[in-house]
């Protein structure tokens, strides 16, 4: 058994067949033409062909996947036929006299430079799709065939780094796993990985290559490991786990529809916290009563530019849609200390988890985030919509941000678009400055949301990225049980309700206290959504005695 190691992307196993995808590498000649009309005629054949082999793509994924994942192709034809590129190519075939093909090649590896000179990250990602767009068009002027590789039963395909067109050319049904040499956690390919749910494991290193072609293999996205030719044990413990998982996952299907409440009748909500459309059709099909966390940042994290007004309205009408009245809560941008620098070009701070993010970021550089609310806005007819303001830490940021919100809606009113009139206005609770100051936050908020994760990385003054801690970290640490009651209690008091929604939520070893504390909704990951309910329908609250007793001992009061 060959045992090879990456970091996982998605959690989920499977048994296959290990399929070594090559890249259709070709050489491209330079040559200098006499008949450039001829060229001229080539190239734009080869861009019919490639339209509509686009097109045909396109129309499979839309079936096969959603819009969201189909709409890669629509960015491939989209530059295949910007302008700026169309003219250099013809530049070099008129004016250069150069084949077709290197004219191509040229004008891509132009583009990508002229956009690498502007400073500009969203080019390392967009560089794979430029590529890939020249690629084909390549591929057609030299007649090869497609890319296209027919797989057998349960393939697990192994490649040095996929592109997104690569990734959705194989048939699911057939497709068990996905392990590649290099890749990034949050390239296109990952991302459709884990919207289509299977194992995918990345940066595996050159262990992946040919000679691993046609053998069996398990592939672990849990732990990021790909076994080759497994022994008979690790077959055995995989083939459990499978099963068992299936059966679980039967067995929870049965709680959809049923009611989140206690043995005793206590009514509670789960929501779910997505990143995309894709898990939003998660949270339909694992049942969440709402969207605690509708994360937009990730729209960038994928496209390495800040999404348009449009784009945004977009995401976000189809998520209230699909919710289906439900209540989907939207959270402004809440860029990250990790993600933060690329984001904005910014100089790397010495702590960035305490610097310039988050909700400081877009009451300085408003447009951004006025562009973001106007979406939300237009959005807001289509259901039932809530806007959520990470990392508060004082009343006046509070005010000031919900003033842009007015604002950004007496705009709206100006143009006579519409917009719905009841959208609640919360606040994050993740700083222990917004926890002391709950009182008089919960007067102006119309809900509170408890962001543990950053909670207690600044409670406990430990880094939330940096593994080395986690063997300190209090598994249910007194401080931040304290802090949620002074929270529920301040929002109570006010009237208002209390969402949380970080890591924390979903520890079902202190689901009882939270329920104790009064917290009115949890809201998890998908995956998360049916188990939880299944302990909290497990749960009895009504002897008062015991849940005195189990908030004073872990809370010691
Ligand atoms: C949190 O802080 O608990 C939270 C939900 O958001 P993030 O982990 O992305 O900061
Ligand atoms: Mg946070």
């Amino acid at each position: 058994m060959n045992t090879i190691t990456g970091k996982a992307v998605v959690g989920a196993i499977a048994r296959g067949t290990i399929v070594y995808y090559h890249k259709n590498e070709f050489a491209v000649t330079k040559r200098r033409v006499v008949d450039t009309e001829l060229e001229l005629k080539r190239y734009t054949s080869a861009k019919e062909a490639s339209e509509e082999e686009l097109q045909k793509l396109y129309d499979e994924a839309l079936e096969r996947l959603g819009e969201e994942n189909a709409q890669i192709f629509i960015i491939h034809q989209m530059l295949m036929s910007d302008a700026q590129f169309e003219r250099c190519v013809m530049t070099h075939i008129t004016e250069d006299s150069y084949n077709a093909e290197y004219a191509v090649k040229r004008a891509a590896l132009e583009l990508v430079q002229m956009l690498s000179a502007n400073g500009s990250d969203y080019v390392k990602e967009r560089t794979a799709d430029i590529r890939d767009v020249s690629d084909r068009l390549i591929r057609h002027l030299l007649n090869l065939p497609s890319k296209d590789i027919k797989l057998g039963e349960n393939s697990i395909i192994c490649a040095d780094e996929l592109m997104p067109s690569e990734a959705l050319m194989f048939d699911r049904k057939k497709l068990a796993g996905l392990c590649m040499a290099s890749g990034a956690v949050n390239s296109h390919a990952s991302i459709l990985a884990r919207s289509m749910n299977i194992p995918c494991i990345v940066c595996m290193g050159d262990k992946i290559c040919e000679e691993i072609d046609g053998k069996e293999a398990i592939v672990d996205g849990y732990e990021g490991v790909l076994y080759v030719e497994p022994d008979e044990m690790t077959v055995r413990l995989a083939e459990e786990r499978i099963k068992s998982e299936q059966r679980k996952l039967e067995i929870l299907s049965r709680l959809i529809g049923k009611a989140t409440e206690t043995a005793d009748g206590r009514s509670v909500r789960i929501y779910t916290n997505v990143y995309n459309l894709a898990e939003v059709e998660n949270a339909v099909a694992n049942d969440a009563e709402g969207i605690g966390i509708f994360r937009s940042e990730s729209l960038y994290i994928t496209e390495r530019v800040f999404p348009n007004e449009e784009l945004l309205f977009y995401n976000y009408r189809r998520a209230l849609e699909d919710m289906k009245g439900k209540e989907v809560t939207l959270l402004t941008y809440d860029m990250s200390a990790e993600n933060i620098e690329e984001m904005l070009d910014l100089k790397k701070e010495p702590n960035p988890a305490l610097g310039y993010r988050s909700i400081r970021v877009c009451l300085e550089q408003q447009e951004l985030f006025r562009t973001q609310i106007r979406a939300m806005l237009r959005a807001s007819v289509y259901g039932r919509l809530s806007i959520l303001l990470p990392m508060i830490i004082d009343v006046g940021e509070f005010r000031y941000a919900r003033s842009i919100i007015n604002d950004e809606k007496e705009k709206l009113r100006e143009d006579g678009i519409s917009f719905a009139e009841d959208i609640k206005i919360g606040a994050m609770i993740e700083t222990p400055a917004a926890v002391i100051t709950s009182d008089i936050l919960a007067k102006e908020a119309d809900f509170f949301s408890i962001g543990t994760n950053d909670l207690e990385q600044f409670t406990l003054a430990l880094d939330k990225n940096n593994s080395k801690y986690d063997r300190i970290r209090p598994e249910n640490s007194t401080a931040i049980l304290r802090m949620i009651k002074i929270v529920c209690e301040n929002a109570h008091r006010n009237g208002i309700p209390v969402v949380l929604c970080g890591e924390l939520a979903s520890d079902f070893s202190l689901t009882e206290v939270f329920l104790d504390l009064n917290v009115d909704v949890f809201s998890v990951a998908p995956p998360r959504v049916l188990p939880l309910r299944r302990v909290i329908r497990s749960m009895d609250l009504s002897d008062e005695d015991r849940a005195k007793n189990v908030v004073s001992q872990l809370l010691d009061i």
